[in-house]
C-alpha cells in the first residue's frame, strides 16, 4: 500500500536439499507469469546449502525471483566454526537476510544485543535485513503486543543509521500464529504494523517510515493473503509452511 511494492518472502526454514530447492524455484518460475513481478517482489530464503544452486538458476535463467539467507554471523570472518558470514552471502547474490526470526530468538536464544550486531553485519555487506519482531501468546493475552514489538524494533536497530534505514524491511510475526494455522486477523496485523511504522517515524524520519516495507507473517496462505495485504500498513507477507509448495506459493504471490 501507499506506493510501496509488496514483498512476498518464503522462509523455507530447515527444509529441502539443493535438488529440491532447484525444483521448487523452477516450479515458482513456471507457475507465476512474468507480469506479476511488477506488482510483487518474490523472494525465497533457502537453507545456506541451497543458496549456490538457487543463485545459478536465477542468474542462468534471468529469473525475477530474488533470494536471501535465514541468518548470518555478526562477524565477517574468523575462528567461528560452523558460522556463515555476511561477505559469503553477498558474494552469492543474496539481497536480504532474515534477522531475529522467533525460532532463532527462542531456540538458540539470540538476544537483542546479538541481533543488533547481526543487523549491522547485514548492512556492512550491502544487503538489507528483514527484521522479525512479534509477541508470544502470554504477551498478547496481557494486551502488550505493541510495546513488546516496538521494543524489539528499537533494540535491534540500535546501530542503524538514517541512510541504512532506507532499505530496512520489518516483519511482524506473532509467535502464536507461526506454523499453527491460527492466523492473526487483518485488524490485528494492521494494529501492530502501523505501530511499528510510527516507531520508525519517531526513530528516523516520516519519509523513512513511509518508505519501509512491513510484512506480516504467521500462517499466511494463498486463501488469506489478499485481506492481509489490503491493510494500509501491511506491505507483504513472510511465509513459512506455504512457501514449500511451488504452486501454492506462486498463487499466494499472485493473490497478494
Ligand atoms: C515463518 O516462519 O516466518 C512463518 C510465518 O511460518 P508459517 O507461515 O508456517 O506460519
Amino acid at each position: 500500500p501507499a506506493g510501496r511494492k509488496l514483498l512476498i518472502a518464503g522462509n523455507w526454514k530447515m527444509n529441502l536439499n539443493h535438488l529440491e530447492a532447484i525444483a521448487l524455484v523452477q516450479k515458482i518460475a513456471f507457475t507465476l507469469p512474468e507480469k506479476y513481478y511488477n506488482k510483487v517482489e518474490v523472494a525465497v530464503f533457502p537453507p545456506f546449502t541451497d543458496l549456490r544452486s538457487v543463485q545459478t538458476l536465477v542468474d542462468g535463467d534471468k529469473l525475477s525471483i530474488v533470494y536471501g539467507a535465514q541468518d548470518l554471523s555478526p562477524k565477517d570472518s574468523g575462528a567461528y566454526t560452523g558460522d556463515i558470514a555476511g561477505p559469503m552471502l553477498a558474494k552469492l547474490g543474496c539481497s536480504y537476510v532474515l534477522v531475529g526470526h522467533s525460532e532463532r530468538r527462542e531456540l538458540p536464544g539470540e538476544t537483542d544485543e546479538l541481533l543488533a550486531r547481526k543487523v549491522e553485519a547485514v548492512y556492512r555487506n550491502g544487503m538489507a535485513p528483514i527484521l522479525c519482531v512479534g509477541e508470544g501468546l502470554d504477551v498478547r493475552e496481557a494486551g502488550n503486543q505493541i510495546s513488546h514489538s516496538v521494543a524489539q524494533l528499537h533494540a535491534a536497530l540500535e546501530h542503524v543509521t538514517l541512510e541504512q534505514a532506507a532499505t530496512l524491511v520489518l516483519a511482524y510475526e506473532p509467535i502464536w500464529a507461526i506454523g499453527t494455522g491460527r492466523v492473526a486477523t487483518p485488524a490485528d496485523a494492521q494494529e501492530v504494523c502501523s505501530a511499528l511504522r510510527v516507531a520508525l517515524a519517531e526513530r528516523y524520519t516520516p519519509e523513512i517510515a513511509a518508505g519501509a516495507r512491513i510484512l506480516y507473517g504467521g500462517s499466511v496462505k494463498s486463501g488469506n493473503v489478499a485481506e492481509i495485504v489490503a491493510q494500509p500498513d501491511v506491505d507483504g507477507a513472510l511465509v513459512g509452511g506455504a512457501s514449500l509448495d511451488g504452486t501454492e506459493f506462486a498463487s499466494l504471490a499472485a493473490n497478494a
